[in-house]
Order: C-alpha cells, then sequence, then structure tokens
C-alpha cells in the first residue's frame, strides 16, 4: 500500500462580534484568524504541526491585531521601531522626523515624540535583535500589515541611500523573519515606488549645503 503523506497550510476564521477598530475608529465585527500547518495523510489533515499565525481582524479595513491589543494595528509598533532602526544605522540621529513621517504616511498612526526618544534608546542600548523582534510579531499580521513592515523598511533605507546590494538585503533579512518571500518583498517595494515612496525626501537633500 502506498501512503502519501505532507504538509498543508490551512486557515480558520472565527466571528468574535464587535470590536473599536482604531483604523475605522468606530465599532466594527471583528474575527480571529487562525493559520496553521497540518500533516496530511492522503490529502486529509490529521495533526496540526505548527500555528503559524494568530490575529485579530477587522471585517470592515481588514487591518490585523494582537488578540487584546487593539490601540494600534500589529504592524504599527514594527513600523516605529523599523524605521528608527534603519535611521540610526545609517547614523542619521538627526533626522529621526522622517521616521515620524514614514510611518504617519504608511499606517495613519502618530510616532510620537515621546516614543521616538524611547525607541531610540532602546535601539541604540541593542537590548533587541531587530530580526528576532521581526519573527516574534510576525504570528501577529496579515499580508497588509507585512506589506506596511516592508515598505516602512524600503522608504527607511531609501531616505538615507540609493539602494544597494547590502540595503536590498537587510530587507530581504526582514522578509524572511516575516515569513515571506523574495517575491512579496519585491512587490511590497514597486508598491512605494508605485506611490512615489510617499513622497518621502532623501535626506541629503535636507541637508544645508557647505
Ligand atoms: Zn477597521
Amino acid at each position: 500500500m502506498i501512503f502519501l503523506f505532507g504538509e498543508r497550510a490551512r486557515a480558520k476564521t472565527v466571528p468574535i462580534g464587535s470590536r473599536h477598530c482604531a483604523v475605522c475608529d468606530t465599532e466594527q465585527p471583528f474575527s480571529e484568524q487562525l493559520e496553521s500547518t497540518w500533516f496530511c495523510l492522503f490529502g486529509l489533515p490529521l495533526l496540526p504541526i505548527e500555528q503559524f499565525a494568530e490575529y485579530w481582524r477587522c471585517e470592515h479595513c481588514l487591518s490585523a491585531y494582537q488578540p487584546n491589543a487593539l490601540e494600534a494595528p500589529s504592524s504599527v509598533p514594527l513600523v516605529k521601531r523599523i524605521c528608527l532602526y534603519i535611521l540610526l544605522g545609517y547614523n542619521q540621529h538627526a533626522h529621526v522626523a522622517v521616521a515620524q513621517e514614514i510611518c504617519l504616511k504608511l499606517c495613519g498612526f502618530e510616532l510620537t515624540d515621546s516614543e521616538t526618544k524611547d525607541l531610540v534608546r532602546d535601539i541604540s542600548a541593542r537590548h533587541v535583535d531587530i530580526v528576532d523582534y521581526v519573527q516574534s510579531q510576525a504570528a501577529y499580521l496579515n499580508g497588509i500589515g507585512k506589506q506596511q513592515v516592508l515598505e516602512a523598511a524600503f522608504l527607511a533605507t531609501h531616505a538615507c541611500c540609493e539602494l544597494q546590494y547590502e540595503d536590498r538585503l537587510r530587507i530581504n533579512l526582514i522578509g524572511n523573519a516575516l515569513g515571506v518571500g523574495l517575491e512579496f518583498v519585491d512587490y511590497a517595494i514597486q508598491q512605494s515606488r508605485k506611490k512615489n515612496n510617499y513622497e518621502i525626501r532623501r535626506l541629503r537633500h535636507l541637508e544645508p549645503e557647505v
């Protein structure tokens, strides 16, 4: 007898009633989204192997939230940290306002001065490895959120320099930590470019000429 076995991804949607969506700024129907990999025999799922996504979703705007954390979509804290991480990596400490601009334009949420100060302190102290952090949050994101995170990484890089191989490699690493392939990273970058990079200007143009 031949046994045919393998793995298959399964998604489950469970309605959880109305919640206040921070993006819609009104009460909206929400659902819990569970995505997992199952061991299959003859195409029939037998055992769950790994749960790779668990988030709450507003059924109106499709924003994904970490369960029980509805202050902002789960992508927002990632966008904030990644923008600042990249700016600091290019030694652009003086231009953290660009991170605030990217966050507002991409997500519609403000990165306040006090949040910026705390994050800059935390990133500079290297308390958190950025790839580990992205990996730890990936399960709370859907495609929209992952795209925002990648666009944020691209835009922050674009503000600092013309994208070179090693800059692109860093964005690819973030994509890998999010659990998406290179095609998705390409797609996110193309989306930013199509929107004229949200009119985020390159930093050297802001610096006074000497
Ligand atoms: Zn919504």
